[in-house]
């Protein structure tokens, strides 16, 4: 018979934004090490169908998976804490159960029976996390939201009709929550927590694990006032104070024996975890390292770090490789294009990031900055967006003073950037993109093909608008050259620009592929260039 899946189950209680996706996918990350085949999924209880629609400076960044999902960044931490590559079954929102639900109602699946939350929505719930754990020792699922959130009750419900239906040695329910400090008292508080597992439990799930985060050091009592005031066994709790680095948490999880715990509590054998070079890979991270360089990133969402996670992350990756260090300027492009004094703040900057975008805000400013890049010979990488301005930049600098993109305006005389062919009449719709992996061929010697160390490539991708064949012979005399291909020829992916320490920007997204130990090739030859000479 085949090994029975064990699911461990993540919720969080007290408040959002407490690192819950980080805790799922540390778990995720100390399971692995011992040699467990992981997956993981999040449940979204939101009534969204997916994340493209969402705003980023409000949900943060809409990360990609492979066959084109557009997803919730969570999927993204998933991807960088376990180095796989996950699909648009780890990510499951409200509205695509819901729909397909209503559509199987339509059908007349439910031969005239009532269609209920209970027992109907929280099956078709069951369902996705049972698909989606097949072929896996251990399958994690993580509850979006709070314990409470209006929207959520069936999805707790479901999970604990599954953990009921597979037994407690196949299944574990972990559950962060937050202990406040009060500076007047020099307390942390519990109750909170403890409010947080009564909810939780009022829906018949008691928690195994409690991971609690806390900005200030605790005591040697708080274990022990959790464990007796929410009935979890110490052994189970993992106290997470603020970490110097979210890559620290695994180790942090370990070290208070949660691995050690999860292993027995779902009846599977106890090894050592191989996590050294982890360990190292975060003494890189924690080390002063030199030097610092200033990467300006040109945006429009300038309140919300989360928005750019993986660009971030995949610039830090590949600076530790380097043992330098980044620090991220913000560079607001909007003001770019209308204050003329500000664009003094690029001078400043050893290297200049114009990620992913959408819509008319911000772009020309963007424009800009890629043609001062290109100019003061100013390591520039573009990231799809940043890859059309990028070729904006050029043929304005050689003197085509109107070229410009379709999503900009369609009127304009050059459209450098137009909307793709199979695109064209679906402008502006949700999910209408060219989205997910797709071949790339690059040209040999080129820049890129040197980075990658071979000619054939597959990246992710999410965008509408491509690269106007039509100019594309004029490349040469704008200084530029599209030196990455869709293999049939048609489609620009990557332009460099020939005479430069470094002007390569892709019409993909590499950030999402890059890992915290494995940094992608784009982004170390970006980072490697900030030392080279002017
Ligand atoms: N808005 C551009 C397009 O749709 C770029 C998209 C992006 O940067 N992800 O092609």
């Amino acid at each position: 018979m085949a090994k029975p899946v064990k699911y461990v189950f993540v919720t969080g209680g007290v408040l959002s934004g407490l690192g819950k996706g980080i805790t799922a996918a540390s778990i995720g990350n100390i399971l692995k090490a011992r040699g467990l085949k992981v997956n993981i999924q999040k449940l979204d209880p939101y009534l969204n169908v997916d994340a493209g629609t969402l705003n980023p400076s409000e949900h943060g960044e809409c990360f990609v998976t492979r066959d084109g999902a557009e997803t919730d960044l969570d999927l993204g931490h998933y991807e960088r804490f376990l180095n796989i590559e996950l699909t648009s079954s780890s990510s499951v929102m409200s509205g695509r159960v819901l729909r397909n639900l209503i559509d199987d109602e339509r059908r007349g699946k439910f031969l005239g029976k009532t269609v209920q939350l209970v027992p109907h929505f929280t099956e078709a719930i069951i369902d996705t996390v049972k698909e989606a754990a097949k072929g896996f020792d251990v399958h994690i699922v993580e509850i979006g939201g709070t314990v409470g959130d209006y929207e959520s009750p069936a999805f707790y419900e479901a999970i604990r009709e599954l953990g009921s239906e597979v037994g407690p040695q196949n299944c574990l329910y972990v559950q962060v929550v937050y202990m406040p400090y009060l500076s007047t008292s020099k307390e942390i508080k519990t109750k909170p927590a403890q409010n947080a597992v009564r909810s939780l439990r009022s829906m018949g799930i008691i928690p195994d694990v409690l991971a609690a985060r806390s900005e200030m050091p605790t005591n040697g009592h708080t274990k022990e006032k959790l464990s007796s005031f929410c009935g979890v066994d110490k052994e189970g709790i993992a106290i997470l104070p603020n970490a110097r680095t979210v890559y620290e948490v695994p180790l942090t999880l370990e070290e208070q024996g949660i691995g050690r715990y999860i292993m027995e509590k779902l009846n599977l054998k106890n090894k050592k975890p191989q996590l050294n070079d982890w360990k190292k890979m975060v003494d890189t991270i924690v080390a002063d390292r030199k030097p610092k360089y200033k990467i300006g990133v040109v945006a429009k969402y300038l309140d919300n770090q989360d928005t750019y996670m993986s660009v971030f992350e995949a610039l830090r990756a590949a600076s530790w490789r380097f043992n330098a260090d980044v620090e991220i300027i913000w560079v607001d492009a909007e003001k770019l294009a209308k204050t003329q004094s500000y664009v003094s703040v690029l001078d400043d900057l050893d290297g200049i990031v114009v990620p992913g975008g959408f819509g008319i805000r911000g772009v020309e400013g963007k424009v800009i900055a890629a043609r001062y890049a290109l100019k003061n010979n100013i390591p520039y990488l573009g990231l799809c967006l940043g890859m059309q301005v990028a070729v904006i930049a050029a043929a304005r600098n050689a003197g085509l003073s109107e070229a410009t993109s379709e999503e900009l305006d369609p009127t304009a005389k050059d459209l450098v950037i137009y909307t793709m062919a199979d695109q064209k009449g679906k402008e502006n719709t949700g999910g209408t993109m060219r989205l997910g992996n797709y071949d790339c061929k690059l040209t040999k010697g080129s820049k890129s093909a040197k980075l990658y160390k071979k000619q054939l490539i597959v990246e992710r991708h999410r965008h509408r608008y491509e690269a106007n064949n039509q100019y594309i012979d004029q490349y040469t005399d704008w200084g530029i050259e599209a030196t990455g291909k869709s293999p049939d020829g048609r489609l620009v992916e990557i332009i460099e620009a020939t005479d430069h320490r470094f002007f390569v920007a892709s019409q993909f997204h590499p950030e999402f592929t890059s890992r915290p130990n494995v940094p992608h090739p784009l982004f170390l030859g970006f980072i490697e260039s900030l030392s080279t000479k002017k």
